[in-house]
């Protein structure tokens, strides 16, 4: 390449680069963002004056009452005293947590009812750090939620994605929540203001973490903590839902009406969250670190749901240290490939071989589900098809163009130089 260019005269050369410095500015000109800063305002009012809001009986939430929190994240309480600070008997009942780690305001009518789902595995500093945070931040922000700690069992890889998955659809069979955060247990929210609580895109509530400087890493970075509602209106119509033996056309009739649609599944869960059976939830195939917050990014833009984020003084998280986990082997031949997966791998592939509830538990703070995944045959099929889908090079061009618009490097190296 070098040689063809060195034979090419000088003008040509210069022309060349013109044309090459021409095709950067023309780029940067016409990159539209998917991404979208927005305050959390909407559920944040200056307390009504003539008390109109208040006669409503919805939550709002106090502008002064929700404030940059202070953390140490070098002691974390004991669990026992934990449970006595937030669910013992001196604890008032209006503030007091309900067993499985369920909480709901008592003098007004909660927006959203919100399930946060934490996928775990030896990691109990982190947790105790983060039920402490949690539950005191959700409280003042008059949140009716439940706690979702889907622990992995057994000797396999960890695999976050399919937590996630089986973390929903054990929720749905709790309560039809309306929407989902799905929380990294290292990740504690710094400032109360950063409401958990769901829009109509997919909401990244991490947009500023401690370890990379307070910036997004990059902008359709979905991992940490991310929201997903059933209340978005659906934006392209014809995705089909494989459901054992059944197909279901997604249309938006269905979504409109299926408030609470019971599958005829192999779980046989009743399902609620729009968004997410929109995007046919997490992939499943992530074994051990690395690539489900792409293969999920990419879901919801293939979805049309752009990405909103709290701004980076709100969207404040501090990250507890740990060794850094190796990246799997195939984490990019799956992601090269998920398009082609797209509609067989995710919550319609949950089948009964492929995971087995060991336990189902009400913790003082928290629900605990603990859960033995496995290799399915289904999943072997879906390991098949990505590596034949990049033989055939479908989803080499897209894989490009995806990593051209995470625009990581060089968003990140101008925040490096400035
Ligand atoms: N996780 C866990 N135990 C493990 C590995 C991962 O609980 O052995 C969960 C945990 O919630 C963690 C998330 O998966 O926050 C993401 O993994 P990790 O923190 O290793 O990845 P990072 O995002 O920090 O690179
Ligand atoms: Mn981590």
């Amino acid at each position: 390449m070098y040689r063809l260019y060195r034979q090419v005269p000088v003008a040509g050369r210069y022309l060349l680069l013109c044309l090459y410095l021409c095709l950067w500015v023309f780029a940067l000109f016409n990159y539209s963002s998917r991404c979208r800063y927005s305050q959390p305002d909407v559920f944040i009012e200056d307390w009504p004056a003539d008390d109109s809001r208040l006669k409503s009986g919805r939550c709002y939430l106090r502008r002064d009452s929700l404030q940059l929190q202070p953390i140490d994240m070098h002691n974390a309480p004991e669990l026992h005293h934990l449970e006595t600070a937030l669910a013992g008997p001196e604890v008032p009942a209006q503030m007091r947590l309900r067993p499985g780690g369920s909480w709901a305001p008592s003098n007004c009518t909660p927006l959203q009812h919100v399930a946060v789902m934490v996928a775990f595995r030896n990691r109990d500093f982190h947790l105790r750090l983060l039920l402490n945070r949690l539950h005191r931040m959700l409280r003042r922000q008059l949140i009716k939620y439940t706690v979702f700690v889907v622990e992995q069992t057994g000797p396999e890889p960890f695999n976050r994605g399919m937590l996630m998955n089986v973390g929903v659809v054990e929720a749905l069979k709790l309560a039809s929540f309306d929407c989902f955060i799905f929380h990294d247990v290292d990740m504690i929210p710094e400032h109360d203001r950063n409401v958990y609580l769901c829009d109509e895109n997919a909401r990244h509530l991490a947009s500023a973490i401690d370890e990379m400087r307070y910036h997004v890493m990059f902008y359709n970075y979905l991992g940490a903590v991310l929201v997903l509602s059933r209340q978005a209106m659906p934006l392209y119509t014809n995705i089909s839902v494989r459901l054992s033996r059944q197909r279901h056309r997604i249309t938006p009739e269905w979504l409109s009406n299926s408030d609470s649609v019971c599958f005829d599944s192999p779980v046989n869960a009743t399902m609620s969250s729009k968004n997410f059976f929109r995007i046919n939830g997490f992939s499943n195939v992530y074994w051990g670190w690395g690539n489900e917050d792409d293969d999920i990014s990419a879901r919801t833009m293939e979805a049309g749901m752009l990405v909103s984020r709290p701004p980076l003084t709100l969207g404040r998280y501090k990250m507890v240290r740990h060794p850094k986990a190796v990246r799997i082997e195939g984490g990019y031949t799956h992601f090269m490939a998920w398009r082609a997966r797209h509609y067989e791998d995710g919550l319609n592939a949950l089948r009964k071989e492929s995971y087995t509830i060991v336990s189902r538990q009400a913790m003082p703070l928290y629900t605990n589900i603990s859960v033995r995944l496995s290799l399915s045959r289904h999943q072997m099929k879906q390991e098949w098809l990505s590596k034949t889908a990049i033989l055939l090079s479908v989803d080499v061009l897209e894989l490009i163009s995806r990593y051209f618009n995470r625009c990581s490097l060089f968003h990140y190296s101008l925040h490096a130089i400035f």
